[in-house]
């Protein structure tokens, strides 16, 4: 195949896998191995030195030696991403936390800044507030909605502004769907801070309908755990990028350990295949569900971007940055904490359970559960209140899931 002559819809169903490497197997088998045979001491020599330095992918993936470093399940499955985050290299890992983890301990040393936007996923906001201030990396926020101006002004009279080495974005947020402009944020790092890294979490609108990179974007992270993997069957994580920015994450990769085994690194492969047709269908059924939530009497507020109109302030940068609403819904139940529980348990079709992107819909409760670990405070100044249920929507008949939410809100 020659990859240049085909769409990348078309290379994430069968590019990065040869079937004549594999005795003309149409998928790739499962390499199901620690380690790599030399056929020489030289070639061992030769491998190692290119695995070290800075030898291009290519050369790179061709130097096989340990799974730990590099393995061809990983290299189809990182073609593939590759090719529909429009990147020239991806890093595949054991989690989403990880990708998030080594991505900023890539980028972030001893007494260097990360500015980030808020809320972020609550592990993230986690990692980077307790964990990686122990190993001397400091942190600021900002608001949603602030203006460029506002984060100008932010970094400038923070003491560590010379040391400014990533500006880590999540848009659109967990949960609350709040929008980040990932281009203004590039002008501010190209004049305040022209070394940054610009990473972003995209894993709530996932590779089909964001393309951070194409924003501005150095470092695109995910939870693959989630619309890559697409089945509730693998915990995951990726990043994407230039094939420098990639190569250092591979690197720290390397020495930290959670590069995605061959298997999820397989499995990844095969869903990568029908991402497309996956999030149409998930996104097509959220944009009526949530429309349905919107009119229901039980009902307080729908957060949905799907149902932004062309009045509301935020609706260009929706239109900018993303190709569809995607399919996060967060509602609020008319009441409180008991009467969201009440709600999340008469549910019959839907499942109770955090995590998102997969076939299947799942129910949340972020206040007590995905973002528990915020702080009381922070989680009500960004909407994150008792009555909040947030929908992950799977591909089910429209009808049953209506069906379905419509009586669990009316046993409210
Ligand atoms: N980022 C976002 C937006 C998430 O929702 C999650 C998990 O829910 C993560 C990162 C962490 O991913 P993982 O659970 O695969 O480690």
């Amino acid at each position: 195949m020659k990859h240049k002559d085909f769409s990348p819809e078309s290379l994430a169903i069968s590019g990065g896998h040869d079937p004549g490497s594999a005795n003309n197997s149409i998928k790739p088998p499962i390499y199901q191995t620690s380690t790599f045979k030399f056929n020489t001491a030289e070639e061992g020599k030769a491998f190692f030195e290119k695995a070290k330095g800075d030898a291009p992918l290519e050369e790179r993936n061709a130097s096989l030696i340990y799974t730990r470093l590099n393995h061809p399940n990983a290299i189809t499955a990182e073609f593939r991403l590759a090719q529909l985050d429009g990147a020239e290299d991806a890093a595949f890992f054991e989690s989403g936390m990880a990708a998030i983890s080594t991505g900023i301990l890539t980028f972030c040393h001893a007494g260097d800044l990360i500015l980030m936007s808020s809320p972020l996923y609550g592990g993230t906001d986690t990692f980077i507030k307790k964990h990686a201030v122990q190993f001397g990396i400091e942190w600021a926020e900002f608001e949603p909605g602030a203006s460029a101006e506002d984060i100008r002004q932010l970094i400038k009279a923070h003491p560590k502004a010379g040391r400014l080495k990533m500006i880590y974005l999540e848009t659109p947020a967990n949960p609350t769907l709040s929008l980040t402009d990932i281009e203004m944020i590039k002008d501010l790092r190209d004049e305040l801070a022209p070394e940054a890294i610009i990473a972003v979490d995209n894993t709530y609108m996932g590779p089909v309908f964001q393309k951070p990179l194409a924003h501005g974007a150095d470092l695109n992270l995910y939870s693959a755990t989630k619309y890559i993997g697409g089945h509730s069957d693998i915990i995951a994580g990726a990043a994407s990028g230039s094939e420098k920015v990639i190569r250092e994450v591979k690197k720290k990769r390397a020495i930290l350990g959670n590069t995605a085994s061959p298997f999820t690194s397989w499995l990844l492969s095969r869903s990568m295949e029908t991402i497309g047709l996956r999030m149409e269908k998930q996104a097509s059924n959220a944009q009526q569900l949530a429309e349905f939530l919107n009119g229901h009497s039980k009902v307080r507020a729908t957060h949905y971007l799907g149902l932004l109109d062309s009045s509301d302030p935020l609706y260009p940068l929706f239109k900018k940055q993303n190709t569809s609403g995607g399919a996060m819904i967060a509602f609020e139940v008319d009441g409180g904490q008991q009467e969201a529980f009440r709600f999340l348990n008469a549910l019959n079709l839907a499942h109770l359970a955090i995590s998102l992107g997969s076939t299947e819909t799942l129910v949340s409760h972020p206040f007590t559960m995905s973002s528990s670990n915020m702080d009381e405070a922070d989680r009500l100044k960004n909407g994150i209140t008792p009555a909040l249920i947030r929908v992950s929507v799977g591909i089910e008949n429209l009808q049953d899931l209506i069906k379905d939410f419509d009586q669990a809100l009316n046993s409210i």
